[in-house]
């Protein structure tokens, strides 16, 4: 097996202390493995549950030829080319309630949506353009064979896979196999995430903060992330900042997690354990990313006897923790949960109305208020930017995504946005 130092070593111009988004991106990407492991669950708790296997349709659907429309069910060999047709009506076809025989030729059945054709009826005249007198229908003339009709397995073939192994299930999909009569679906396991906090200057909720000390916010925040991911959330609260604390909350998080997040002690100078506990456990890259904010940023895998996890040290500043963790976490996340292809985060045009002072070399994702106005969709960023002002996060709708060659933004010009909502 190829480790992390190893892959990255062989890759051109890797420079660890100013490493573009794209390629960090494509680094975590290519490491991380999908976790073993299926179960078989209902479809009713499958919602945002990803496919082990591909989903087998068990039949036709539809699973009849039926009438796509409300009208008459005809043979298309009795309708005249340039004149109207008369037919006789001699039936209803309901959906869920066929008739029961055939059509014979000059004859037609009314016909609801949903409805089985007759075995001979093959092309459905809708009610609006028929005309009827007493049971006389008259068909206008040039009607189209076979319209507005439904063919069996026109959908989907008994046999072929209704629904591709790697799908995160929407509603659309749960709705999918239920239509093909599946009660059950065989997902992957939920992916573990245990994650802590570091730094002597923390303390949690409904604890005195003694001077210099801060409440940890990164611990809830990264909790409210992971909790749109649907993974198994494991809070390991706040590690103190000494080697024993530090080791055996990373062999605990270690023994019962697929990945392990931390916030704090992975900047330059840091004087943290952290890093140095991080380095022996496994194989781990150090990063300064060529982005504002979230600069420093660990990746590796570590190990704990005959156990590991992938490590993501997030920085410690709660802005930084929010991008750093949307930008290389996420992507991550899904391709752990057996998410096949990752869907893109969308990278929308918008007219900023803001002037943003920006030096090219460096990606930087600002806070900003997505808005349409005169017909057009605008942003304009929140407040001060600051990589520890959690409010320019919360006011905010949307990153504004300069990338590295850009400059300073005037107003009026277009720039790239990325919406917060749904960034799950
Ligand atoms: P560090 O990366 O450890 O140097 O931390 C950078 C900044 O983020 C410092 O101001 C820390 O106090 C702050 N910080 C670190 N961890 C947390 C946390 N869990 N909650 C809130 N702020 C934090
Ligand atoms: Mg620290």
């Amino acid at each position: 097996m190829t480790t992390i130092s190893q892959a990255v070593s062989c890759m051109d111009d890797y420079d660890p202390n100013a490493l573009p988004v794209a390629t960090a991106q494509q680094i975590v990407g290519q490491l991380v493995e999908p976790v073993i492991g299926t179960e078989r669950i209902f479809v009713r708790n499958a919602l945002g549950r990803v496919l082990a296997a591909d989903v087998i349709s068990p039949i036709d659907v539809p699973a009849h030829n039926n009438s796509a429309m409300d009208g008459y069910g005809v043979r298309a060999a009795d309708l005249a080319a340039g004149s109207a047709t008369a037919l006789q009506v001699i039936g209803t076809a309901y959906a869920g309630r066929p008739y029961q025989g055939d059509i014979a030729p000059g004859q037609a059945v009314r016909i609801m949506t949903g409805a089985v054709l007759p075995p001979s009826v093959d092309t459905v005249v809708i009610q609006e353009v028929s005309r009827m007198e007493g049971d006389t229908l008259f068909v206008p003339p040039a009607q189209r064979p076979g319209q507005n009709t439904r063919r069996a397995g026109e959908d989907l073939q008994a046999g072929k896979a209704a629904l591709p192994a790697g799908r995160r299930l929407g509603p659309a999909d749960i709705g999918l196999i239920a239509s093909l009569g599946l009660a059950e679906v065989t997902v992957r396991r939920r992916v573990r995430v245990a994650f802590f906090s570091t730094g002597d200057e923390l303390v949690s909720l409904g604890d005195k903060p003694t001077e210099g000390q801060i409440y940890d916010s990164n611990r809830y925040t990264i909790h409210a992330m992971l909790s749109q991911f649907g993974v198994e959330i494991i809070d390991m609260g706040v590690v103190r900042d000494d080697p024993a604390s530090l080791e055996s909350a990373f062999r605990e998080a270690i023994e019962q997690a697929d990945a392990i997040i931390t916030s704090g002690g992975v900047s330059v100078g840091e004087a943290d354990f952290i890093k140095q506990l991080m380095d022996q456990l496994g194989d781990v890259l150090f990063w300064k990313i060529a982005m504002k904010p979230g600069r420093p940023f660990a990746f590796g895998r570590i190990h704990s006897g005959d156990q590991s996890a992938f490590l993501f040290g997030l920085p410690g500043n709660p802005v930084a923790v929010m991008v750093t963790f949307y930008e290389f976490v996420r992507d991550a996340l899904h391709r752990m949960a057996g998410v096949d292809p990752v869907p893109p985060v969308p990278l929308l045009p918008a007219k900023c109305i803001s002037s943003l002072k920006k030096n090219p070399g460096r990606t930087e994702f600002q806070r900003g208020v997505l808005f349409r106005e005169a017909g057009e969709w605008q942003v304009r960023i929140t407040g001060a930017q600051g990589s520890g002002i959690l409010r320019s996060m919360s006011d905010a709708n949307c990153f504004i995504v300069l990338g590295p060659e850009r400059g300073s933004v005037k107003p009026g010009d277009m720039v790239d946005v990325q919406l917060m909502q749904g960034l799950a």
